[in-house]
Order: structure tokens, then C-alpha cells, then sequence
């Protein structure tokens, strides 16, 4: 299948992988995750929308960073949050 990812996925060269395989605002606050997504535009990690504290969709719509990746090992996909769209790399 042919993919056309949208232009912020498309902008991503070199996939940012996590400096730390945690969410860095769970840790400061002592809270727990389930899964972990890098964000591609400043190279923070954060969690999903599976955890309690949601910090990587926050991050999003506070810093208008559009596009995450998994941080989950064997996950290999990015996602763009204004245009709800994700795309394998
Ligand atoms: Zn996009
Ligand atoms: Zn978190
Ligand atoms: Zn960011």
C-alpha cells in the first residue's frame, strides 16, 4: 500500500529515539505509564494516551509539536497529531 503521510510526519528525516526509556514528567511527579512515545520535534519522551497522565498528548497541544514516535521497542511508526495520522518507518 501506498503511503502519503502529511507534511509533519513527512518533515521527520531521523527518527528521535528516547534519551531514557521513561516519561520524563511521570518521573519528576511519581506517577506510572504504560506506553512511551518520543516527541520528533524536541526530542522529549512522554507518556501515551493509555496512561494516566496522558503527557505526551499535553505536550502536543501545548508546545505544537505535531508528531510523535512509539518509544515501545519493535514499535517503528510515527503519528501526527493535527492531522490524526500515523505512518510506519
Ligand atoms: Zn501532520
Ligand atoms: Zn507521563
Ligand atoms: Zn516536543
Amino acid at each position: 500500500m501506498e503511503i502519503s503521510p502529511c507534511p509533519h510526519i513527512a518533515s521527520v528525516e531521523i527518527v528521535k529515539h528516547p534519551r531514557k526509556p521513561v516519561c520524563e514528567e511521570c518521573v519528576a511527579i511519581g506517577a506510572d505509564w504504560v506506553h512511551l512515545r518520543t516527541c520528533q520535534s524536541c526530542g522529549v519522551t512522554l507518556c501515551c494516551d493509555s496512561s494516566p497522565n496522558r503527557h505526551a498528548s499535553k505536550h502536543a497541544r501545548v508546545s505544537k509539536h505535531p508528531v510523535i514516535a512509539s518509544a515501545q521497542p519493535g514499535e517503528r511508526w510515527l503519528y501526527c497529531y493535527p492531522d490524526d495520522e500515523m505512518a510506519d518507518y
